[in-house]
């Protein structure tokens, strides 16, 4: 199994993003959440993020993940490496915390000032579908992945579970970010160990208070544990706005906005008056 995956992990992490994309984007043309998904301006824009992450990881960092869990593993350094437990334990430890590492980076993008200059180019987009899910900023792509050499290394992750985590990582973001409904009985069930997209839908609201809610990408766990989960926006689901109050149209939001997202302004453009202190935007 391991040399399998690690002899072809190009080839099983493409496979099983393309299936992933294609089930929920076929999904989402048979039974949309909400109408105007906008495809011919958002798509090529929002995969034209995934091939500029791709090459700046590629570039920018020569050790990703799962190379930093062999070093580990070669050097016999990180928690994992010192401890003898049975190896299932060490894989489904591994797999939670780094689910917890990504939870808990996903919160610093959101409070630090500096980070979410990064991280709201991702909430800027007006629809939400599959696409959306793999659509982030190059700096936050890269600095998620030294996140996770630093994390990897620390715990001697095994390889394994890191290009598990990988793959279902890529696949829950897909699966949360699609512009999909589940019957509401069958979401709060499949949400107790699973994000939904409606559990993630608050979270892209234009609403401070909803956004900075439900960061989990994996496992709602940390939410429920931590105090951050919100069962509904304010202005409910099918009211909501999706995206930032300073990019309220599709022609604001070209290849070149996008990049630079993380140097323009804050403050609304159509700013009317100091909005109610519990709707203001981040600083
Ligand atoms: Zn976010």
């Amino acid at each position: 199994m391991q040399d399998f995956l690690l002899n072809h992990e190009m080839a099983v992490r493409a496979t099983a993003f393309v299936s992933v994309f294609l089930i929920v984007a076929l999904a989402e043309i048979i039974a949309p959440r909400r109408k105007g998904a906008n495809r011919l301006k958002r798509w090529p824009l929002n995969l034209g993020m995934v091939v500029l992450g791709s090459l700046a990881i590629r570039m920018i960092v020569p050790l990703i993940a799962v190379e930093a869990a062999l070093r580990a593993a070669d050097a016999d350094i990180g928690l994992f490496n010192l401890v003898d437990l049975p190896r299932w334990v060490e894989l489904v430890a591994a797999i939670l915390l780094l689910d917890l590492t990504i939870y808990a980076q996903h919160v610093a993008f959101h409070r630090i000032p500096l980070l979410w200059r990064i991280h709201r180019m991702h909430h800027s987009d007006l629809m939400l579908d599959a696409t959306s899910g793999i659509r982030f900023h190059p700096f936050e792509f890269v600095l998620s992945m030294l996140i996770k050499v630093g994390v990897v290394t620390a715990l001697g992750a095994d390889v394994v579970a890191v290009i598990v985590f990988e793959i279902l990582l890529n696949a829950t973001a897909m699966f949360n970010h699609g512009n999909l409904h589940l019957p509401e009985r069958l979401d709060r069930m499949v949400r107790r160990i699973l994000v939904t997209p409606d559990f993630h839908l608050v979270h892209h609201s234009t609403l401070r208070r909803d956004h900075d809610t439900n960061y989990g990408f994996n496992l709602p766990w940390w939410d429920y544990a931590f105090g951050t989960y919100k069962a509904r926006p304010d202005k409910g689901l099918k009211d909501m706005q999706i995206g930032l109050p300073q990019w309220r149209s599709q022609d604001q939001l070209g290849l070149k906005t996008l990049l630079w997202t993380p140097f323009l302004s804050n403050s609304p453009n159509n700013k009317k008056g100091t909005p109610p202190a519990h709707e203001r935007q981040h600083p």
